[in-house]
This record gives structure tokens, sequence and C-alpha cells, in this order.
């Protein structure tokens, strides 16, 4: 329901929600700090209907619509008052966020994937690095993406030596 009423200062008519009575607003058209009397006021005029936001009495007696400026600024007043009257809890608080198609995508793009970390090749100058090897690979591929790890053994020639040597490793079987 919109109040309509005259600006006490410049007579402006000005029509505003009747949720915002008691408020104190800015007459659009004079800058008058005003409040927006109560719906049973006797200066009041109450409409359910659409009414034009600011008229102003023209000399033929009938309602104009003033200038443009004056008109956009009621309907901005008249949208601040109605914010009351519209909020609601934010929805958006609860919903869960959805995820982002990108990630969508990603997720049935994964496939299984196998690492196979030799030990021998995490040997630097005389260094073991094994472990900090697998170490680095696990947490590059995060937990729940780790379907197997199985040790394994092979045998290689070593160079130097020339011999035939026996080591291990593990081979990874991950989602990425
Ligand atoms: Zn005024």
């Amino acid at each position: 329901m919109d109040l309509i009423f005259n600006c006490p200062k410049c007579e402006q008519e000005l029509a505003v929600d009747s949720s915002g009575s008691g408020e104190e607003i800015d007459c659009p058209n004079c800058g008058e700090t005003l409040v927006i009397p109560q719906p049973n006021s006797p200066d009041v005029k109450t409409s359910t209907g659409p009414v034009p936001t600011v008229q102003i009495d023209g000399n033929d007696g009938e309602p104009q619509v003033v200038n443009a400026i004056a008109s956009s600024a009621a309907a901005k007043v008249k949208m601040h008052l109605k914010v009351p009257v519209t909020s609601k809890p934010a929805e958006k608080l609860i919903a869960k966020p959805l995820a982002p198609l990108e990630v969508a995508a990603k997720e049935s793009d994964r496939k299984m994937r196998v690492k196979t970390i030799r030990h021998v090749d995490c040997v630097e100058v005389g260094h073991d690095r094994f472990d900090d090897v697998v170490t680095d690979f696990l947490a590059k591929i995060g937990e729940t993406n780790i379907i197997s790890i199985n040790p394994v053994n092979y045998s290689y020639l070593e160079l130097g030596s020339q011999k035939e040597l026996t080591d291990y490793g593990l081979v990874i079987v991950f989602k990425a």
C-alpha cells in the first residue's frame, strides 16, 4: 500500500510505501527532512494501485508528473523504504554454492594413473632421497586420490660395477 501525502514545505505530493511510516526522508523536490506520516493521518491518502511517484498540481488542476530528475529521486526514496518490507533471511547463506563447471568437468575427466618410483632413481650422490620423493609425491596427489601403493622389486645393471643389482620401488596407482 502506498501513502500519498504532501511535503509540508513545498507541497510536493509524494508517494511512499506505507511500511515507511515514521521514518525520516528528504523531500526529493526541496530537500526538506520530513517524517512519513501514518496511514490513518488526516492529510494522507492511501492507494494500493500504481500511482505516479511524484505529482504536482498544474495550473489546470490536473496532476502532472514533474521533471524526470524529481521523479527518479522519489523512486529511489520509494525503493529505499520498501527494503524493510521485502527483506527476508538471505537464502544464499543457507544454500550451498554449486561447484563451478570447471571443477565439475575436471572431476569427470580424471583418469587412473600409475607412478613408478624406483629406489635407484632417488639416490643422488650417495644420498638416499627415496622416502622424501615418495612423501612429496603423495602430498602432491593428495590422500583421497590414492588408489593403491604396491612395493616392487626390480633388477638393473649398475653402470660402475657392471653388476646386476636388485632394488626396490613403489608402484602408486592414483587418480588425477
Ligand atoms: Zn518538499
